[in-house]
């Protein structure tokens, strides 16, 4: 049974909800009909298909389509488009409420973002406790092509002056600190500064904080994590309510060639389908581990925006619909850090997070400024007393 105290205000819970069961049944169902039509639009007899539909959005693996005389109609090559992209494409957009474009790894999302809105002699101010490939990337990449690269403590972001920024990067929580930045207040500010600002919103998910109903400008997500959920895709997408980010970032896409093959499209689509229930299940879970945990005697610290002592619990509580279902540990160095993540019989020793399973690494390892004994827990859809009876045991033996 699941244990929830750690109240959220989730005012927007029930229209997210309501997003998420159309983009499970509408989503698919319109694309299968326009499919059946040969991508021509939806079918006469409305959204729900026609007997003897297939039900689950066909793989097409082709590369080329039936295009006789001048170019015309969705597909026509498929570095373009693809109708299993767009059955995909088509559940996202209704989840984020905004159009969103499929990429290949969170990453080929990012580099789309960076190198279709940024040219030579713009400045982008990035994080400097997030995810450390977005900062190589700004580095090794962007900074030699001319646009200026600054980076800032998630913390810091209040007290930042964007002025001048052409590009403003968010991520909260940050990977892998759990380190929270105001969504609210840092676009007003980009606003203000007239600057993009960007969230990476992997962690939290559509289902679990919405940074464009804040204004954000557009969102990337790495899909590897709990939007695909099983941990056999490397994928990712990104979001905006601006169709000129989107014809922008699609024609990179386009152009430069890094689109999603149409077999880990299909496998993120039917991931897409149990977010909300594995979601659900992992919040829970991480929840009712994060309280259990502060009180064990081998554990310094558990970092969690939902515990009311997160330095940032007020803003995430405002901010966020779920706390999501990464817990920072802090056990006492390397060895028991190393001996927990290795012992523990209900945890994976893997890099990433989001998956069913539970996982955990050390982050020191990858040289992230945490302490060695810092333990990065991604709390997966098992039971929660198997899990918790499992990591007790596991704790005690340190
Ligand atoms: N953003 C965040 C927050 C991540 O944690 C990751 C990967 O760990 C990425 C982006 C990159 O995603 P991918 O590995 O799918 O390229």
């Amino acid at each position: 049974m699941s244990e929830r105290s750690t109240e959220t205000e989730n005012h927007q819970g029930a229209d997210v909800q309501k997003l998420f069961c159309r983009a499970l049944h509408q989503g698919t169902a319109e694309c299968k009909a326009s499919l059946q039509k040969g991508g021509s639009g939806p079918a006469a007899d409305g959204a729900k298909g026609r007997a003897g539909d297939p039900v689950s959005p066909p793989i097409v693996l082709s590369s080329v389509f039936f295009l006789p005389g001048d170019p015309s109609g969705p597909y026509q090559y498929a570095r373009w488009s693809n109708p299993t992209w767009t059955a995909l494409e088509e559940s996202l957009s209704i989840l984020e409420d905004a159009d969103s474009a499929i990429f290949p790894s969170g990453m080929a999302a990012e580099a789309a973002v960076l190198c279709s809105q940024l040219k030579s002699g713009d400045r982008v101010l990035l994080p400097s406790d997030a995810y450390y490939t977005s900062r190589v990337l700004a580095e090794k990449y962007l900074a030699p092509a001319g646009i200026r690269v600054s980076t800032c403590a998630s913390t810091d972001y209040d007290k930042q002056d964007f002025s001048g920024f052409r590009m403003v990067w968010v991520e909260t929580p940050s990977n892998p600190g759990l380190e929270i930045c105001d969504l609210r207040k840092a676009v007003t500010k980009a606003k203000e500064a007239g600057a993009i600002l960007v969230a990476d919103n992997t962690m939290p998910t559509p289902l679990g904080q919405r940074p464009l109903d804040f204004g954000a400008d557009i969102v990337v997500s790495s899909d590897s994590k709990s939007i695909n959920g099983h941990s056999d895709v490397v994928f990712g997408h990104v979001a905006s309510r601006q169709p000129g980010v989107m014809a922008a970032v699609r024609d990179w896409r386009k152009i430069f060639g890094a689109i999603p093959g149409p077999f880990e499209s299909w496998l993120v689509h039917r991931g897409l389908e149990t977010l909300e229930v594995r979601f659900d299940r992992m919040c829970n879970n991480a929840e009712a581990l994060a309280k259990r945990l502060r009180e064990q005697r081998k554990v310094q610290q558990v970092k969690f925006p939902g515990l009311p002592d997160h330095p940032a619990h007020a803003v995430a509580k405002s901010q966020m619909l779920r706390f999501g279902m990464i817990l920072g540990i802090v056990l006492s160095d390397k060895n028991s850090a190393e001996k927990f993540i290795n012992t523990c019989k209900v945890i994976r020793p893997t890099t990433s997070f989001g998956g069913i399973h539970t996982s955990a690494e050390r982050r020191a390892r990858w040289g992230d400024n945490v302490p060695d004994g810092f333990v990065r827990l991604s709390v997966g859809c098992e039971p929660l007393e198997q899990l918790w009876s499992e990591i007790k045991v596991a704790l005690d033996n340190l």
